[in-house]
């Protein structure tokens, strides 16, 4: 541990105070507004990059920020031996906007809680014998022992091996592929719309209804991951809804509370009705200060259409990158975009090395792949913002190709 890294956290010794989980962190942001983030030393930057796809209303939005304050004020937690008063309007709106059949919500805090307690139901729901889960390579279904299990990138396993058994890794986007792997113990399909971490690599259409239909002749059940997708990002509510197929479980976080750390599981009734009590649960899931910012987040995503705006704002983007020489390609769904960077264009450098030279002009992107760069900008970024963006991207592929 140097003096420097432990300086880049902030600490005030020579001691990082951190474990280094996430490497050495290039900026200490301060303070948030819409689609603006400022560091400690004053600097604005423009956040095409939401957290990662969480604050899609972007930072300290009016009506979020009102309703954790009251909450705050109010009651924070009270524990699962009790209900509170956000619970069942907050499942309400997440069980009408899955829409199809009608479900059931057990809230959990992150997307990696909401598809361990996933798993964990079609195992329940299925019985031993049936138990085993396919899942797609270049997946990321979170960090937590059985999402890692079912996150189809083999590297991340090796440190922590042995994993749980009962997974099985398929070809993405492939249905030939994934009827060879449906066995009679296979109990589950776990997918993402997207692949988000994996590359932003959007499924066809043509697959999701095939693995939809493959699964329902063969009594599997269909579980999406949305963690990412969800809540309009894709430019529906949710990204299975571009197929009009209906899952059987849907798992979500990021984007439901625009910041504060919700995670769900939705299950269609017949398939919830396999947990009882103490089947699954955790101490802060559903309290009622992270969905105050849930119940807030919806109403104004609703309020806004997400959905329409999502795909309004891609049309600009799209139109922007466009014009930009050494882009190859841009692929992806509504706010979930990524930027394919011509080798030539690279000239040597990485897509990380791209995001890094324009976080030093004020923009924040990442480097999905060696290769691509993954924008997610929240549903309020403005038309100039968006250009503003872009022609960073543009300046900084030109100035070293
Ligand atoms: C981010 C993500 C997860 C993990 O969510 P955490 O809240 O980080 O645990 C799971 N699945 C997908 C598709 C994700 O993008």
């Amino acid at each position: 541990m140097t003096a420097e890294q432990a300086a880049a956290w902030g600490a005030t010794g020579d001691h990082s105070p951190l474990m280094n989980n996430y490497g050495s962190p290039p900026r200490i942001f301060v303070k948030g507004s819409g689609a603006e983030l400022w560091d400690k030393d004053g600097n604005r930057h423009l956040d095409f990059l939401c957290g990662l796809a969480v604050t899609g209303l972007g930072h300290a939005h009016p009506a979020i920020t009102k309703a954790i304050a009251e909450q705050a004020a109010t009651l924070t937690h009270t524990s699962n031996l009790f209900a509170t008063e956000h619970q069942a309007p907050v499942a309400e709106t997440i069980d009408r906007l899955i829409g199809g059949p009608q479900g059931q919500v057990l809230f959990q805090n992150s997307g990696a809680e909401a598809n361990e307690a996933a798993l964990k139901l079609v195992r329940k729901f299925q019985g031993r014998g049936k138990h085993v889960i396919v899942s797609a390579m270049r997946s990321f279904h979170g960090r937590t022992l059985m999402a890692l299990a079912a996150t189809g990138q083999p590297e991340k396993h090796e440190p922590f091996q042995p994993m749980p058994e009962g997974f099985r890794h398929v070809v993405w986007n492939d249905p030939a592929e994934l009827e060879k792997l449906l066995t009679e113990d296979v109990g589950g399909v776990i997918l993402e719309s997207v692949q988000g971490e994996g590359g932003v690599n959007p499924a066809d259409v043509s697959y999701l209804r095939a693995v939809a239909d493959m699964c329902r002749e063969r009594g599997i059940l269909v579980v999406f991951d949305e963690v990412q997708t969800g809540f309009g990002r894709t430019g529906d509510w949710f990204g299975f809804q571009h197929a009009g197929i209906e899952p059987d479980i849907v798992t979500i976080a990021k984007g439901v509370a625009n910041g504060m750390p919700v995670g769900a599981m939705w299950a269609r009734n017949e398939v919830a009705a396999a947990f009882g009590p103490g089947d699954h649960g955790s101490t802060y899931a559903g309290q009622p200060l992270a969905l105050s910012a849930a119940r807030a987040t919806l109403a104004e995503l609703e309020a806004i259409d997400a959905p329409r705006v999502a795909r309004q704002r891609e049309s600009v983007i799209r139109e922007l990158l466009l014009n930009v020489k050494g882009i190859d390609h841009v692929r992806g769904r509504g706010l979930l975009l990524g930027i394919e960077i011509k080798s030539e264009a690279l000239n040597g450098r990485t897509a990380g090395e791209i995001a890094r030279a324009c976080l030093d002009r004020g923009l924040i992107v990442n480097g999905v792949t060696p290769t691509a760069l993954r924008v997610a900008p929240p549903f309020i970024v403005t038309n100039d913002e968006l250009a503003e963006g872009a022609g960073i991207i543009a300046d900084v592929i030109a100035e070293g190709a």
